[in-house]
C-alpha cells in the first residue's frame, strides 16, 4: 500500500476532467505513476502455470493506492485475477470507494482487459469509476466501468421491488 496524497489534489482536478472526456496530456502526471505502480505489482505475480503476469493498481478516494497481482495455484479454478486481489486488498482495509484502477501486464501489442467476473467484481463498487487498461510501454485506454459492463446488475438491483407470486398465482 502506498500513499499517494501528495497527488491527491492533482487527482480531483484530473477526476473532474476526465469526466468531460479532456485530453490525455492533462491526466498524465496522475495516471502514469499509478501505471507505473501497477507494473511494479506485476513483478510479484504468481502464475507458474499460465506464465501471463498481471498488475493492478487501485486509487481509492482518498488517495491511497493498493496494488496487487495475479495468484494462481495448482487447483486451477481457484487463482486469483490481479484485479479482484486488489480490491479484495482494498475492502479488508477498510475502503469502498474508488477513482480508479489501473491494469498492467505483460501483451506489447494489447491493452489488457479485465475478465469478466472482474468486471463485476469493480461494478459492486459502483459503474462510474475509471480503468486504465495499459501496455508495458506505458501507453494506456481508459473506460469507465460501466463500459466495460453495460447493463448490469449491482447491488441497488437486490433492493428494488420483486413480484414474490408465480405465474398460476401458487
Ligand atoms: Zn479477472
Amino acid at each position: 500500500m502506498t500513499d499517494l496524497r501528495i497527488n491527491e489534489l492533482r487527482v480531483d482536478e484530473a477526476d473532474t476532467e476526465a469526466s468531460n472526456h479532456s485530453s490525455e496530456e492533462e491526466n498524465e502526471d496522475w495516471i502514469k505513476p499509478l501505471i507505473y505502480q501497477s507494473q511494479g505489482a506485476k513483478e510479484f505475480a504468481y502464475c507458474p502455470y499460465s506464465k501471463f503476469r498481471v498488475g493492478a493498481a487501485l486509487l481509492a478516494h482518498d488517495g491511497t493506492v493498493f496494488t496487487g497481482c495475479n495468484v494462481e495455484n495448482a487447483s486451477y479454478n481457484l487463482g486469483l485475477c490481479a484485479e479482484r486481489t486488489t480490491i479484495a486488498k482494498a475492502v479488508s482495509e477498510g475502503y469502498r470507494r474508488f477513482k480508479t484502477i489501473a491494469i498492467a501486464s505483460d501483451l506489447e501489442d494489447q491493452f489488457i482487459s479485465p475478465c469478466g467476473g472482474c468486471r463485476q467484481f469493480m461494478r459492486e463498487f459502483g459503474d462510474q469509476w475509471s480503468v486504465y487498461l495499459s501496455k508495458p510501454d506505458g501507453s494506456y485506454v481508459e473506460m469507465t466501468v460501466g463500459e466495460l459492463l453495460p447493463v448490469s446488475f449491482g447491488p441497488e438491483d437486490l433492493k428494488k421491488k420483486t413480484m414474490l407470486t408465480t405465474q398460476n398465482g401458487s
